[in-house]
C-alpha cells in the first residue's frame, strides 16, 4: 500500500511568527504546471486580519521601527537582501510551483531584481530628505519653518499572482525603508514566497509586527484589511475592477491609496526598425510569463510598409517557443495560472475569431505529454486586428498578441492611445529623434524604445489613465510611504509685533 506524501503547510505570519488561522482552516495552492495541489495555507478570517493589523499598529506606535534612524533601518534592509540571497533556491522553488514562472526567469531576473531593489532602496533611504528647512520670511513675522516627512503608519499591501516576489518587494522595500508597518495579503494562488519573505525579514531583524502576512480570499480577507480602521494606507496591485472597488472602500475611512492596475500596452513598429531585434523583442514583450504581465506589449501596431513581413516573422518565431514544466531550464514558457484563466484566454481567442481577426499562430490549449496535466496555452497571434475589437481593448492576461495595421506614424500613435489603459508603450525604430517624439505623445507611465520589460531599481513604475496612480520602485516610491508635516516655530516674542492677533482683538 502506498501513502500519498502530505502537502507542506504554511501558517499566517503575524507578530514575527507563523501562526494558525483562528478557525484552523486551510486552503490548497495548485501547481499550474501539474494541475494538482502543492501546499496547504492557513485561511485567515476577520479575527486574524484584526490580530495582524493590531500587531502592526502596536509595532508602529512603539517606535521600534518607525522611530529607528535611517541608518538602522538601512542596515536591516541590507541584511534582508542577504537573507534572500542565502535562501534564493527555496524562494525560487516556492515562486515557481505556485505561479508557473519559469526557472530561467525567476533565477535570472526576479531574485536579482528584488535583492537589488532592497539594496538600492536602503541607499535612497539614507539620502532621503526627511527634513526641509524653509527660508525665513520677514512677514507676517520671522519664524523657523520646517517640512518633515513622516511614515504613514500601518500599510495594507494587496498583491496579484503573476509576480508574487517582485510585487511584494515593490511595496515592502519603500514601506519598510520609511518606517511603516505592513500587513500584506498575497494572491490566494501564490502566497508561498511572500510568507517565506516575512520569515526572512524577521530573521534579518525587522521587528515583530512590522511585517505581517495574512492569506485568504480577497473578497473577505482583502476587504476586511482595506476597511480596517487602524489601516492608514492601501497599496494594491491587481485588476482594474478590484482597484475601483478598493478605492470605493477606502473612501469611507479617507485612506491613502496607490493602485497598479491592468494594461493593454501598445508597441509601434516603424518601417526603419531593425527587425532582427524587433521580432524577438516584440515576442519577449508579449509572451514573457505566458502573457500574464500587466505591462505586456499585447497590441503591436505595425506600419503598413512592413506589415506582412512582420506578421510572418512573428508567427514563425513564436511557434518555436518551448512550452513545458517551468522547473525545466530549457523551457521558455510555462503554464497560465489556473483552469479558469485558461478558459478566459480561450474565450478571448474565440471572440477574436468571431470578430474577424486572422489567427496566424497558436489559438489552442497546448497539449502533449506533460503539458496535458497543466494549464498551457499556445503562443497565439492574431493579424488584421481592428483596435475596436474586444481582443484589442480588454486585458486578456494570457499569451495572445494582436497585430494592428497603421497607415502612418500619426495613425499608429492615435491607435496606441485609444485605450482606457496607460501602463507602458513602446517604439521600434532606427531613428531616436522619432522615438523621443513619439515617447512624448504616448500616454503611458513607461516608454520602452527598442526594448521591453526593462525595469531599474532607480526608475519609477506606474500607470496613466485607468492603469492606476502612484509610483512604485526607486526614490519616487519613498514619497508614497510618507506624509508631510509642516512645523512652524514663531520667533516673534512681543504681542505688539503680532498684528494678526488684532483680527480677533481689535
Ligand atoms: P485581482 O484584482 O482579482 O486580485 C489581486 C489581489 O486582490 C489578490 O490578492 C486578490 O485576492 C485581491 N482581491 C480580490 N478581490 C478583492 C477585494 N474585493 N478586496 C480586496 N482585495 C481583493 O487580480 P488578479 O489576481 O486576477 O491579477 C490579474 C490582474 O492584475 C490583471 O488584470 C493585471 O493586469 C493586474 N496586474 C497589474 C499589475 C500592475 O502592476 N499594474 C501587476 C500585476 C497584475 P485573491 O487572490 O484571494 O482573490
Amino acid at each position: 500500500m502506498s501513502v500519498a506524501p502530505s502537502l507542506p503547510e504554511f501558517g499566517l505570519f503575524i507578530d514575527g511568527q507563523y501562526t494558525p488561522a483562528t478557525s484552523g482552516e486551510f486552503f490548497e495552492v495548485i501547481n499550474p504546471a501539474m494541475g494538482m495541489p502543492c501546499a496547504r495555507v492557513a485561511k485567515a478570517g476577520p479575527e486574524d486580519v484584526n490580530r495582524a493589523v493590531e500587531s502592526a499598529r502596536r509595532a508602529f506606535d512603539s517606535g521600534v521601527w518607525s522611530r529607528a534612524t535611517p541608518e538602522e533601518r538601512a542596515k536591516v534592509l541590507i541584511r534582508f537582501s542577504q537573507k534572500i540571497m542565502e535562501h534564493a533556491q527555496e524562494l525560487a522553488f516556492l515562486e515557481i510551483i505556485a505561479s508557473g514562472a519559469t526557472v530561467r526567469r525567476v533565477a535570472g531576473a526576479d531574485l536579482l531584481q528584488i535583492v537589488d531593489l532592497l539594496q538600492q532602496t536602503a541607499k535612497f533611504a539614507l539620502e532621503y530628505k526627511y527634513v526641509e528647512t524653509l527660508p525665513v520670511q520677514p512677514f507676517p513675522g520671522p519664524s523657523h519653518n520646517q517640512v518633515w516627512r513622516e511614515p504613514v503608519g500601518v500599510c495594507a499591501a494587496i498583491t496579484a499572482w503573476n509576480f508574487p516576489l517582485i510585487l511584494a518587494m515593490w511595496k515592502l522595500a519603500p514601506a519598510l525603508a520609511m518606517g511603516n508597518s505592513i500587513v500584506m495579503k498575497p494572491a490566494s494562488s501564490t502566497p508561498l514566497s511572500t510568507l517565506k519573505l516575512a520569515e526572512l525579514a524577521a530573521e534579518a531583524g525587522v521587528p515583530a509586527g512590522v511585517f505581517n502576512v495574512v492569506t485568504g480570499p480577497g473578497s473577505s480577507v482583502g476587504e476586511t484589511l482595506v476597511t480596517h480602521p487602524m489601516v492608514d494606507k492601501i497599496a494594491f496591485t491587481g485588476s482594474t475592477d478590484v482597484g475601483r472597488r478598493i478605492m470605493q472602500l477606502a473612501a469611507t475611512g479617507v485612506k491613502r491609496v496607490t493602485l497598479e492596475l491592468g494594461g493593454k500596452s501598445p508597441a509601434i513598429v516603424l518601417p526603419d526598425a531593425n527587425l532582427e531585434l524587433a521580432i524577438p523583442g516584440i515576442l519577449f514583450g508579449v509572451f514573457l510569463h505566458s502573457g500574464q504581465v500587466c505591462e505586456c506589449g499585447t497590441r503591436v501596431i505595425v506600419h503598413e510598409a512592413i506589415y506582412d513581413e512582420v506578421v510572418e516573422r512573428l508567427a514563425d518565431m513564436a511557434s518555436r517557443i518551448k512550452l513545458g514544466n517551468p522547473l525545466d531550464e530549457t523551457v521558455g514558457m510555462g503554464p497560465v495560472i489556473s483552469q479558469s484563466q485558461l478558459e478566459t484566454i480561450l474565450g478571448y481567442v474565440e471572440s477574436g475569431r468571431q470578430e474577424g481577426a486572422r489567427l496566424v499562430c497558436g489559438g489552442q490549449r497546448a497539449r502533449g505529454g506533460p503539458l496535458d496535466m497543466g494549464y498551457f496555452v499556445e503562443p497565439t497571434i492574431f493579424a488584421d486586428v481592428d483596435n475596436r475589437m474586444k481582443i484589442a481593448q480588454e486585458e486578456i492576461f494570457g499569451p495572445v498578441l494582436s497585430v494592428i495595421r497603421a497607415k502612418s506614424t500619426e495613425e499608429a500613435v492615435a491607435i496606441a492611445n485609444d485605450t482606457i489603459y496607460g501602463l507602458a508603450a513602446g517604439i521600434w525604430t532606427g531613428d531616436l529623434n522619432t522615438a523621443y517624439r513619439l515617447a512624448r505623445d504616448l500616454k503611458a507611465g513607461t516608454i520602452w524604445i527598442n526594448d521591453w520589460h526593462m525595469f531599474r531599481s532607480d526608475a519609477p513604475f506606474g500607470g496613466y489613465k485607468q492603469s492606476g496612480f502612484g509610483r512604485e520602485i526607486g526614490k519616487y516610491a519613498l514619497d508614497e510611504y510618507t506624509q508631510l508635516k509642516h512645523v512652524h516655530a514663531s520667533l516673534v516674542h512681543e504681542v505688539s509685533n503680532r498684528p494678526w492677533y488684532t483680527i480677533l482683538f481689535p
